[in-house]
């Protein structure tokens, strides 16, 4: 499946291989296996405790960690309040480009930035691509969201793979989304940020990373 859920494998192409919820709280940690070679932590929803083999560090919502090399497991715990966090593994370079949360909402006086799209819109989220791939996992609510030619509908739990070179849109939504996001894989002129054809030229989308249904 192009769309996947927490533990299932994603795309061939994906070097994200797979990612996991994590849900913990004051009085309940998770222990969770480092899988290596790359494991990157991100919150999602309050503030967590991670204990590493030799340290303790706290990180709260959009912040993310890399799990240092070496380490083979690592324990979340919540403060007073639970904490949520999204755990990414697979096998991409060190390079990370951007990782966190953000939000989408109903927005009908949606200023267009991004590049023209010809689907029906009703948030402000604007329409780009990138020189490396993105990963999105929805945490909260639910919506329509575009990767090149493809819609989708997304629901908690769902990870969005988005090959580098394809404009991806969340156009539409049912209830306000929170959704975590990891930017790996870079190629070409490894650019930051979000890219627009009107701007910043053409995308070329990578044939091999295309989305299907
Ligand atoms: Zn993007």
């Amino acid at each position: 499946m192009f769309i996947t859920r927490p533990g299932e494998a994603l795309p061939d192409w994906c070097e994200v291989r797979r990612f996991d919820l994590i849900e913990a709280s004051a009085f309940s940690d998770v222990t969770f296996e480092a899988r290596g070679p790359n494991d990157v932590i991100v919150v999602t929803y309050g503030t967590g405790k991670l204990t590493l083999s030799d340290r303790i560090m706290v990180i709260r919502e959009s912040q993310y960690l890399v799990l240092p090399p070496g380490e083979t497991k690592f324990t979340l715990s919540g403060t007073s309040r639970p904490v949520q966090a999204i755990h990414f593994s697979g096998q991409w370079g060190a390079d990370i480009y951007g990782c966190g949360t953000f939000p989408v909402s109903l927005d009908v006086r949606s200023q267009f930035v991004g590049d023209k799209v010809t689907y029906p819109k009703a948030t402000s989220f604007d329409s780009h691509y990138h020189d490396y791939d993105e990963y999105w996992v929805i945490v909260q609510g639910s919506g329509t969201v575009v990767v090149g030619e493809h819609s989708y509908f997304v629901r908690p739990g769902d990870c969005v793979p988005i090959g580098a070179g394809y404009h991806h849109d969340f156009p539409l939504v049912d209830a306000p989304v929170k959704a975590a996001y990891l930017e790996v894989s870079a190629c070409g002129q490894k650019r930051l940020g979000h890219l627009w054809n009107h701007t910043h030229g053409s995308a070329q989308p990578i044939a091999a990373r295309a989305p299907t249904v």
